[in-house]
């Protein structure tokens, strides 16, 4: 069975959201140096990257990345390929899909090809998801959904009303995905956040399985 990781890997030369801690991941101890054994140190914002927005990111209240349920960090999911040159991901371009059922939603965008160009600067005009957009979403009981840029919001957006919305009514936020590699339909989604006790985030290792049935939309 297929599987594609669409999870960005970590390095230094990642794009990382301004203002944020730079990614560093360096030697803290080093075999070619004499030592024991090579030992890693990392240092980065759980905002890198491909990772979980917990309640907590935005809500003084909201719960942890760790208190996340397994429940909705695993199972099947939708991808759609929004492909066109939109900007913001709006409620009428929602209306067109079909979420009939849908609990895990993926929007693949035209960020997707970044990633796979290996483009290692932030671009501020990237796709996001519109306040209308992520209201849709819930209302139609979407519960997980995934974009293919580091922040699901516009950039620099007043107020934050989309992560708002979003993390209000206990939707899982998963950002900073490499779609490119995957064509639209269903899968089976397992994206797995760190266990940072009360984080606002975390990093993810995001996974999609194909199933047998693959069907195109
Ligand atoms: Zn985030």
């Amino acid at each position: 069975m297929k599987l594609y990781d669409i999870s960005l890997p970590l390095s230094e030369d990642l794009p990382t959201w301004p203002g944020d801690p730079k990614l560093s991941i360096r030697l803290a101890a080093s075999l070619l140096q004499g030592d024991d054994a090579n030992v890693t140190r990392l240092d980065m914002s759980v905002h890198s990257g491909t990772h979980i927005d917990a309640p907590f990111h935005f809500e003084p209240e909201g719960i942890g990345v760790d208190a996340l349920p397994l429940e909705i960090l695993i199972g099947p999911c939708r991808l759609f390929d929004l492909g066109s040159p939109l900007n913001g991901i709006d409620a009428a371009q929602l209306k067109g899909l079909d979420l009939k059922g849908i609990k895990r939603v993926l929007l693949k965008t035209r960020n997707s090809t970044r990633w796979a160009q290996g483009d290692t600067a932030f671009h501020r005009d990237y796709v996001y998801l519109t306040t209308e957009g992520s209201e849709y979403l819930i209302s139609q009981g979407v519960q997980l959904v995934g974009i293919d840029a580091l922040s699901i919001e516009k950039y620099a957006y007043p107020g934050h009303p989309t992560h708002h919305a979003l993390l209000r009514n206990q939707v899982v936020i998963l950002e900073g995905l490499d779609l490119s590699p995957v064509p639209a339909g269903d899968y089976e989604l397992i994206a797995l956040p760190l266990k940072l006790k009360g984080a606002d985030g975390a990093p993810t290792r995001a996974i999609l399985r194909a199933l047998d049935t693959e069907m195109n939309h």
